[in-house]
């Protein structure tokens, strides 16, 4: 079997609690990576930097983009969001599975740029809690809410470019449907093309 991890995007309206099933699952099951994005967004109060984000002022990132320092980047409400490339592959070459909590516009580029990803898209069950849940963590004022809730509306019309859609109700049911999903991924033949090529050739040697 492939030894090396999957790449897995996770993405979702905001305010549906990534973040949190994030942490949950890489406490709960320890073959994981969280890739660590750059942003020109300012800390949010409780953040660290390099292990929410690497912060950066839109010149730094711009110069990152230049440098081609990014395996995907996109701009997001206004601000830049990236994945800083040598991070991904060096997991992934260790065996890890490597997930990438980014925005549909990046999780697209990764698909076209590496086909064996699987995309997963988070959702609250309802609007409404989606609502409830962006405004009632205050990280945000209500002028960026309501741009994020109008952002979810058109991310909303890519739901089905992704391979398999995850309803964040309850979150240890979540979490769990989460990891079985990903880990059945890795035993789908287009994610086991090195060792299908292997055992072809060595049925013809036989
Ligand atoms: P937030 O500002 O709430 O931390 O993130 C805003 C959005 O940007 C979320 O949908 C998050 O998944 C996305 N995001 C975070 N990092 C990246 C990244 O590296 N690339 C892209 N394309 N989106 C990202």
């Amino acid at each position: 079997m492939n030894k090396r991890g999957i790449l897995v995007v996770v993405s979702g309206f905001s305010g549906a609690g990534k973040g949190t099933l994030m942490k949950k699952l890489l406490s709960e099951y320890d073959n994981y990576a969280l890739s660590v994005s750059a942003t020109s967004r300012s800390p949010r109060p409780g953040e660290v930097e390099g292990v929410s984000y690497f912060y950066k002022t839109k010149e730094e990132f711009e110069a990152m983009i230049k440098e081609d320092a990014f395996f995907e980047h996109a701009c997001y409400v206004g601000n830049y969001y990236g994945t800083p490339k040598k991070f991904v592959f060096d997991k992934l070459d260790e065996g890890k599975d490597v997930i990438l909590e980014i925005e549909i516009q990046g999780a697209l580029q990764v698909k076209e740029k590496y086909p064996e990803a699987l995309l997963l898209f988070v959702t609250p069950p309802t609007a409404e809690c989606l609502r409830n849940r962006l405004v009632g963590r205050g990280t945000e004022t209500l002028e960026v809410c309501e741009s994020r809730l109008k952002r979810a509306v058109q991310e909303s019309e890519g739901i089905e470019k992704y391979d398999y859609l995850i309803i964040n109700d309850d979150l240890d049911t979540c979490v769990k449907e989460m990891h079985h999903i990903i880990q059945s991924a890795k035993f789908q033949p287009m994610r086991q093309e090195a060792f299908i090529k292997e055992i072809r050739e060595e049925l013809k040697a036989l």
